[in-house]
This record gives structure tokens, C-alpha cells and sequence, in this order.
């Protein structure tokens, strides 16, 4: 039987966001599928990572544990999926699009003469009648993704590669444990088996990691400023707005190309994603590329001059108004409320 794959990140111990978003689209699948999830987690002191991983209903976890695996190495690591991959002939292999999995996937989908569908946003399962051929396909993996500078959504097929491969994008999937005693099986690799000494060809000297302060992405409130903002003087606005709200701010790209703000708060296409409770879009036409990181939100509220303003056909309320003086009014009423 065969199965949907997914290789999860692990950092300090802890297994990233993306990948614990993608084992539970994963287990989504595989219950389409009626096959099994696995998953793989490839680093140093993983004797903890299956108890955080199998919850998701993963079925079996394969680990390879050695000190010299960690951190990422790009030879190692791409040695270690592909011969696991030829061993267990996944149907379907997912990866986050992180800086991990940006450099893994194309390396792993070349080596097994697959393809791969980068930076997706969603990936769901359906059938194919390829005219062509007269022939038809069923369960394919159906990998959307923006495409043409986000001008399309396109959907993308690999109907004769095997493993479907997909890098997909932080944020955009939910991550929601199935059982805490799901119980799934933890298999533990001979690394040696896997790798050969020539794929650690290089030796990390030292390593620095920058943490951002920002924390857009897990805010559980977002008041966003684009370009209508206007000033900086008027950015700070959001500022005082967000710590009364007890949120983070972030901005279009517009805002940020502009000056506005910093490029660690940058949401959409070509920033980071983000689905919080409540999203405030201050001065933002709401252009697809923008929506793209931010539509999932459950609520949001846009303040816009121009009543036409495409944003404000998701808005779930609008404000028509400046919001240089819309939002004094919002901080006046909410640190009285
Ligand atoms: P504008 O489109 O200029 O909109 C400003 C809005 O402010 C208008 O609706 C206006 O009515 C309103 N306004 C003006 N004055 C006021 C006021 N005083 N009070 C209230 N409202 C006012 N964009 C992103 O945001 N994120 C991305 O990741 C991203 N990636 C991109 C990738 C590609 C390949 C491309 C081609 C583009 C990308 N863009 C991205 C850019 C995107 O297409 C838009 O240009 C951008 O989102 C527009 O930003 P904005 O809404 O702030 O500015």
C-alpha cells in the first residue's frame, strides 16, 4: 500500500510549524486515499520528536538520528530522503517551502526523476481524462499555487511521476492533532545505510540563528497598513492601535517598498501568510497578491477611502473613511472598552 509522505523540520527539539500543518493536510489525504501517512524526521537527539509527530496520525515515523545530521546538510539530507523514498515508494511527498525544503525538494524530485510543484497554497485530490491519451487518471494530487506574479491560480497535475511532490507555504494549512495516543510505529533508520561519508563534504564552523522580535504570524490580531497609510507619522497609528488590541502590525508590500515598515512584516505572496482571529486592513486595496497572505483570516475589517476598494469584497466590515482619522477613534473607544 502506498502512502503520502512528509518530511518534517525539526529546530531545538521541536518540529516547525509548517511541517506539523502538513502532516495534518497529510493524514487529510491519506484518508482520501485510503493509504497510509508516514513521515521522516532527520537530525541529532530526535528521541522525543515521534511523541510530537505520530498525535498528527502519522502511521509510521522513520528517524535518523546522528550528530552529524544536524543541522541541515543538503548532501546528507538528500541522501537520506531519496534512498527512503526508492525503499518505500511514496504515492505523495510533502515538504514546507522554507528555506529547508526549498533546497531539499527540487534535489530529491531530480534525483528521482519526479516532479515537483513548489510553494503551494493548497492540495487537494482528484481525477484526470487526458484527451491526448484517451486515458484516465484517479487520485491525483491537484497542486494549486499562484502563478504569472499571482495574476493566476493554476492548478498542477504530474499524473506519470511518482512521488506527486509539493513544497508548500507556512500558514496557509491548519495544524490540528488527530489522537495523542494515535498509535503509530517509530523506525529507527541505520543512518550508515543511507548516506555515504562523501555526503559530508562540509564542516559548519559556526552557526549564527537571528530570531525576528516580529511576530506577525502568530498574532492573534493583525492591523495591517499599506500604502494609503501615507506617513510614517500616521503608521505609528497602527502601532498604538495594536498594543491597545494586544496584536502585532503588518503591512502590504507597497508600505513596505515605501518605507513604512520593515520587510519581516510584509504579508502575501511574497511575504509571510497569516489566518489571525481578526484582521484590520488599514489603507490596503487588497490587490491578489495581498489577499494571497492574508484572505484565511476569520475576521476582517477594512478602512478605505474608496468605498470600491477590492479588499472590502472580504471584508466582513468596511469603514469608508481616512484612516487618519478613523483610527484615533478605534484606540479612543477601545482603551476605554
Ligand atoms: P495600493 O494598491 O496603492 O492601495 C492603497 C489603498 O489605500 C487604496 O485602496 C486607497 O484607496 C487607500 N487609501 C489611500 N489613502 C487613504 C487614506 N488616507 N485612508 C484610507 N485609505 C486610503 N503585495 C503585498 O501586499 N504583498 C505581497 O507579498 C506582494 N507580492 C507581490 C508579488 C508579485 C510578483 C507582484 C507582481 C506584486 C506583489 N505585491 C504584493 C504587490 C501588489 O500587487 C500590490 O501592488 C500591493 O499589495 C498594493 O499595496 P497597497 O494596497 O498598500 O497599495
Amino acid at each position: 500500500m502506498s502512502s503520502v509522505f512528509v518530511y518534517c523540520e525539526i529546530e531545538d527539539g521541536q518540529v516547525a510549524d509548517v511541517s506539523q500543518e502538513l502532516l495534518t493536510k497529510g493524514r487529510t489525504l491519506a484518508n482520501e486515499l485510503k493509504c497510509k501517512l508516514e513521515a521522516i524526521a532527520i537530525g541529532s537527539k530526535l528521541d522525543k520528536v515521534g511523541d510530537q509527530i505520530i498525535p498528527y496520525g502519522v502511521d509510521t515515523l522513520y528517524i535518523a538520528d546522528d550528530e552529524r545530521l544536524f543541522p541541515y546538510q543538503t548532501l546528507p539530507h538528500t541522501s537520506i530522503v531519496v534512498n527512503l523514498f526508492k525503499e518505500q515508494k511514496p504515492q505523495i511527498a510533502l515538504m514546507g517551502a522554507s528555506s529547508i525544503g526549498r533546497d531539499l525538494g527540487p534535489r530529491v524530485s531530480s534525483a528521482l526523476h519526479s516532479g515537483l510543484t513548489a510553494d503551494c497554497t493548497s492540495l487537494v485530490i482528484g481525477d484526470h481524462y487526458d484527451k491526448k491519451q484517451d486515458k484516465n487518471y484517479e487520485n491525483l494530487l491537484y497542486q494549486i499555487r499562484p502563478a504569472f506574479g499571482g495574476n493566476i491560480i493554476a492548478t498542477i497535475i504530474n499524473p506519470d511521476c511518482r512521488p506527486q511532490m509539493a513544497t508548500v507555504r507556512e500558514g496557509v494549512m491548519k495544524k490540528e492533532i488527530l489522537d495523542p495516543k494515535y498509535k503509530g510505529k517509530v523506525v529507527k533508520l541505520d543512518v550508515a545505510k543511507y548516506v555515504s561519508d562523501e555526503d559530508f563534504v562540509v564542516e559548519i564552523i559556526e552557526r549564527h540563528m537571528e530570531k525576528s522580535k516580529v511576530n506577525v504570524k502568530g498574532a492573534p490580531i493583525v492591523v495591517a497598513g499599506g500604502y494609503g497609510v501615507g506617513s510614517k507619522e500616521n503608521f505609528k497609528l497602527l502601532y498604538d492601535l495594536a498594543e491597545v488590541l494586544g496584536g502585532e502590525v503588518g503591512a502590504s508590500r507597497a508600505a513596505v517598498d515605501s518605507g513604512l515598515a520593515g520587510h519581516e512584516r510584509q504579508i502575501g505572496q511574497t511575504g509571510i501568510t497569516v489566518r489571525p482571529k481578526l484582521y484590520i486592513a488599514c489603507g490596503i486595496s487588497g490587490q491578489i497578491q495581498h489577499r494571497a497572505g492574508m484572505e484565511e483570516s476569520a475576521q476582517i475589517i477594512a478602512i478605505n477611502t474608496d468605498p470600491e476598494a477590492p479588499i472590502n469584497s472580504i471584508a466582513d466590515y468596511v469603514i469608508t473613511g481616512d484612516v487618519a482619522e478613523v483610527i484615533p477613534k478605534m484606540i479612543k473607544y477601545y482603551k476605554k472598552n
